[in-house]
């Protein structure tokens, strides 16, 4: 009780409990030492399999929209498990991607900008990289460039989300099994003259992109792990032609299911340009990448129900727009308005589905997504130095 009762008082003299925008934020609850944390999952209900699926801006509105404009209905409502994060970063009440996958990828908050690095720029060890040792097979998959701030904090450490070209070199000190994703230029026409893509063959990779076949079109080598660029940098919207991202989950669940047949896999999937609808106000785009993005979903969902021993989380870093559906509006006209066109800070939507998921019900930070799914993979302490 004493404790929230500074709080109290702050109430009282109408100054928010909650810190104003741009200043420092006050510690946080240790997530790690959370309760629930603590509960150590009998491995029966231990998932072999984590994919996580972010839809970037994608808000409460975000999700609405696309469900009105689809029948009423949308694979998310196939998730027995609900919950909510605080999507906060270090710096600012409005976090950016890079802040808040970070927090997924790695359980800390830190600074808008900093990818898989805390607040002093000091590299984080991510989820993928501990799975990656853990021996499970690892995979990104994004409608962004695979250097982008959310895919690139679960792989890259680096203090600004603009160094693009240091990101792509940092997947090569990995052995990440797949990525899927645009940015082709960032790995082999970069201003070091290093070669990334060769690089990538000399490690073993099969490496292909848009430029030489379709992805539907690779022979999959189930030997070897494989990368794929989907665009030179940005991948095209939806509506002007970018239609990989269904089949590139399925081939991901497919592909990292048989890499990792003994230890199980990691999987990230962003659904990356319901954010950038949002940063354009424009709704059609908004609604077309939400439907694109619960597609995906479905196809997830369909691998992990067959699986049985697969969980899936779908978040969202932020919402984007502050985005609204006003009076007007139908199932088949949704009027969409804007209060920003960039992020805001409302509480996000996580859903779960699997062995584990019902530690996603509930209020939490977005740092505890990471602790959750460690959790559930039953990792034990992490090493120290790492
Ligand atoms: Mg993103
Ligand atoms: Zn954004």
């Amino acid at each position: 009780m004493t404790k929230f009762f500074p709080c109290l008082l702050v109430a009282i003299t109408f100054v928010a409990c909650n810190p104003p925008q741009s200043s420092s934020l006050p510690p946080l609850p240790e997530d790690m030492n959370h309760p629930a944390a603590q509960i150590e999952l009998p491995e029966t209900e231990r998932p072999k399999n984590i994919i996580l699926m972010v839809g970037d801006g994608m808000g409460l509105t975000q999700i609405t929209a696309g469900l009105y404009s689809n029948d009423n209905q949308l694979n998310l409502e196939r998730f027995p498990a609900i919950g909510l994060h605080k999507s906060y970063s270090s710096d600012n009440l409005v976090t950016d991607s890079a802040a808040g996958a970070t927090a997924f990828s790695a359980g800390r908050k830190t600074y808008n900008g900093a990818i898989g690095v805390d607040p002093d720029g000091k590299s984080l060890y991510t989820i993928l990289e501990e799975a990656e040792d853990q021996g499970l097979a690892t995979g990104l998959v994004s409608t962004s460039t695979i250097v982008h701030a959310t895919p690139a904090s679960f792989i890259a450490h680096e203090k600004q989300r603009s160094f693009y070209e240091a990101i792509a070199a940092d997947f090569l000190d990995t052995e990440i099994d797949l990525f899927i994703g645009g940015g082709k230029k960032y790995f082999d026409r970069r201003e070091d003259d290093r070669n990334l893509l060769k690089e990538l063959r000399q490690k073993g990779y099969h490496v292909s992109s848009y430029f030489e076949e379709k992805l539907e079109a690779v022979t999959v080598d189930y030997s070897k792990n494989l990368a794929y660029l989907t665009a030179d940098s940005d991948p095209l919207t939806y509506n002007q032609g970018r239609k990989y991202l269904q089949f590139a989950s399925e081939l991901a669940c497919d592909f990292l299911d048989k890499r990792g047949a003994n230890d199980g896999f990691f999987l990230m999937i962003e659904g990356a340009q319901i954010d950038w609808g949002g940063h354009a106000n424009n709704t059609d785009y908004i609604i077309t990448e939400m439907l694109d993005f619960d597609r995906s979903i479905g196809a997830v969902m369909d691998f992990a129900e067959a699986d049985g021993n697969t969980l899936v989380i779908v978040t969202a870093d932020h919402e984007t727009g502050g985005f609204a559906i006003n009076p007007g509006s139908t199932h088949d006209t949704i009027v969409g308005a804007f209060t920003s066109d960039y992020h805001t800070a409302a509480l996000i939507p996580v859903f779960a589905y699997g062995p584990g998921a019902e530690l996603f019900n509930g209020i939490y930070e977005n740092t505890a997504i990471y602790h959750k799914m460690r959790q559930t993979y039953g990792f034990g302490e992490l090493a120290t130095g790492k």
